[in-house]
């Protein structure tokens, strides 16, 4: 398998007001070229601002520690210059809300032929081709409608496979889809899951799907990282974390799925809030909700154990050299 993004010890601490927040710890993931990985965690564990760094898109108030790597590049290093190079090019970004990616005031045909343009080049009958085409390939019927409409003429699920043609239009390596489906009812949910598995076999594509749901982790991803208090906890193929979760973490937020309950039994929130990420967290973070808790989780965080495909920071493996 050939990486296509590292990432190597990155932390981000957002300055507000005077607070600091640290969003995210020392995180180091290889991302590999044509998978899909998927990025699972409760709300402000560090998701979006995983993908945001990826993509160049941290806000100014953020500080970014550690690398990014790419082809050879540290993308933590390029100024907004160098990024308009990458960004929709090499690396596209769906969000979660349409409201964050189409402007309302221009059709979905002219933000997707300015993408066709700006990075391709195309201009006139082709412009107008290519831009149908990709409508076609995110199965939007009717496309010469669509072309010609404003966002908030499209339902939910018509937006996001328009967000979906505007971010792959550029013809990316990678994507990166952060919570795109949260918002959209189950079977619109499905119906773009399996786009995107289509999507990546057609265009080749490596994708980082950020998500809260283990049941759209198991249905889409091939690896998935599990992310806490701004903290990797474990990290594997999807079947093995699934069957076998190492973190307890892991296995609360299975618990805690729906899709994951035996007949008959509801499923079990894990209890107790995410923790505040205002100070620097000494311990593993999820230290106060664990009922596997040991005595060193409160003051050190462990190191990571290894077996071949997969990760895992819990003391439960301090005296493991490879988890079986
Ligand atoms: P969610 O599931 O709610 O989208 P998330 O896992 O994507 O959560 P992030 O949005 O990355 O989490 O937030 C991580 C932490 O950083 C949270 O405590 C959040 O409040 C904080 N944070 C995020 N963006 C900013 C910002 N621009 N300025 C200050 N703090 C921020
Ligand atoms: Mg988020």
């Amino acid at each position: 398998m050939t990486t296509i993004i590292s990432i190597e010890n990155l932390s981000v601490v957002y300055r507000t007001g005077g607070e600091k927040i640290y969003a995210l710890t020392r995180l180091s993931l290889p991302i590999e070229a044509g998978e899909i990985f998927a990025v699972v965690g409760e709300s402000g564990c560090g998701k979006t601002t995983m993908g945001l760094a990826v993509a160049g898109l941290l806000p100014a108030n953020a500080d970014v520690d550690g690398r990014i790597m790419w082809q050879g590049t540290d993308l933590t290093k390029l100024d907004e210059d160098a990024w308009r190079q990458v960004r929709g090019r090499h690396i596209g970004f769906v969000f979660q809300e349409p409201a964050q990616a189409l402007n309302p005031v221009l059709t979905i045909g002219q933000q997707l032929k300015e993408v066709l343009q700006c990075h391709h080049g195309y201009r006139g009958p082709a412009l107008h081709e290519k831009a149908t085409e990709w409508l076609h390939r995110v199965a939007m019927p009717e496309p010469e409608r669509w072309l010609r409409a404003y966002p908030h003429e499209l339902s939910g699920g018509l937006k996001q496979r328009a967000m979906f043609a505007i971010a792959l239009a550029g013809e990316p390596e990678l994507l990166i889809a952060d919570e795109p489906t949260t918002a959209l009812d189950v079977t619109i949910q499905a119906a773009i899951l399996e786009l995107v598995r289509d999507l990546r076999r057609v265009l080749n594509l490596t994708v980082i799907w950020i998500t809260h749901d283990m049941g759209v982790v198991q249905e889409l991803a091939d690896r998935v990282a599990v992310m806490y208090g701004g903290r990797l906890m474990e990290v594997g193929p999807v079947g093995r974390v699934l069957s076998r979760p190492l973190h307890p973490y892991t296995r609360g937020l299975i618990q805690a799925n729906p899709v994951f309950a035996p007949p008959g039994r509801l499923p079990e929130p894990i209890p107790g809030h995410p923790p505040d990420l205002r100070e620097p967290l000494h311990g593993c973070p999820f230290a106060p909700r664990c009922p596997e808790r040991l005595e060193p989780c409160e003051t050190a965080f462990p190191e990571e154990v290894m077996e071949d495909e997969r990760r895992v920071a819990c003391w439960l493996y301090e005296n493991v050299r490879t988890v079986r």
